[in-house]
């Protein structure tokens, strides 16, 4: 069994043709732009959406762990002490409570992803595993290749490249492309944005390579955080010497998963930083395909 909190049909955006997108629990970093915050944690967890509390406390006598709490009108919710035992949301009148994430197998998965085998056939698509971080359900990700390599399945990962070495040798027969963030150049600034160290990415790419499997690089774009010329130069470089990599793909940041943070407890810690806009994008990408050109 393994943790689940979406699976997409129909999605065109991660990896070739028409695709079904299945997002794993749990990641080890902490990008702060992260618009999938519900993916942090290795289990189901609680989200309150206040606008549509009703006030009718009933939350407040499901839950076994005195985690509603009202005073002076306001509806406080210690999500510290939440089990996830999803009590309060199934007796919440206003659906104002949800429980992110849940338990399924690999076979469960793979029957929901198996439906659109049609789509995939038509147009050269396939199934994409993402999260989260999808390596940080080893056992379970390495089931679920497993199965759509049975099926003959085109099999795309979603990976911020933090993988342990020995992981990595068992993923590399069961995946046909990776998609690989490369989120910031300067060490310092990775980890006070991301919470990422170490050499683990560059080894991820390095063993890519070795093997010749396909790698698309994938870039957010963060206005004020990593869009310098020296980062995308180096996107480039990387790019220059590393051939498995197919090409870059720019992911603008848009502020959407604001609201999740803080639905699910947290403090969003890019406060009301604007969205990159298409003409920042567009330039960005005009820039890197300069320098792609000029190797
Ligand atoms: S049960 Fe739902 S609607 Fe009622 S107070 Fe709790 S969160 Fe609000
Ligand atoms: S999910 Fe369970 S533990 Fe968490 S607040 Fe609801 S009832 Fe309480």
């Amino acid at each position: 069994m393994g943790i689940i909190f979406d699976i997409q049909r129909c999605s065109y955006h991660d990896g070739p043709g028409i695709r079904t997108t299945v997002f794993l629990k749990g990641c080890q970093l902490r990008c702060a732009w992260c618009h999938n915050p519900e993916s942090f944690l290795k289990r189901p967890q609680l989200q309150y959406i206040s606008r549509l509390c009703m006030d009718c406390r009933t939350c407040a006598s499901a839950c076994p762990r005195g985690v509603h709490r009202f005073e002076n009108d306001l509806h406080l919710v210690r999500f510290l002490d939440c089990s996830g035992c999803g009590l309060c949301a199934a007796s919440c009148p206003g659906q104002a409570l949800k429980l992110l994430g849940r338990e399924m197998s690999a076979s469960q998965v793979m029957e929901t992803v198996l439906r659109d085998r049609s789509f995939y056939e038509a147009s050269g698509g396939g199934v994409t595993f993402s999260g989260g971080e999808p390596t940080t359900q080893p056992e379970f990700l390495l089931k679920l290749l497993g199965l759509a390599k049975k099926e003959d399945l085109h099999t795309c990962l979603e990976t911020n490249g933090y993988i342990p070495e020995a992981l990595l040798s068992k993923l590399l027969p069961l995946t046909d492309l990776f998609l690989l963030d490369y989120k910031l150049t300067d060490a310092q600034e990775l980890y006070q944005h991301t919470g990422a160290s170490g050499g683990l990415w560059q080894n991820t790419l390095s063993t890519l390579q070795r093997w010749q499997i396909p790698v698309i690089l994938r870039l957010p774009v963060i206005p004020g955080i990593n869009d310098t010329p020296q980062h995308f130069a180096q996107a480039a470089r990387i790019k220059r010497t590393h051939p498995c990599v197919q090409k870059i793909e720019l992911m603008p940041y848009h502020s959407m998963g604001r609201a999740k943070w803080e639905q699910l407890g947290m403090r969003y810690p890019l406060g009301s930083l604007p969205d990159a806009s298409p003409d920042q994008t567009e330039g960005w990408q005009a820039f890197l395909d300069g320098l792609l050109k000029t190797s």
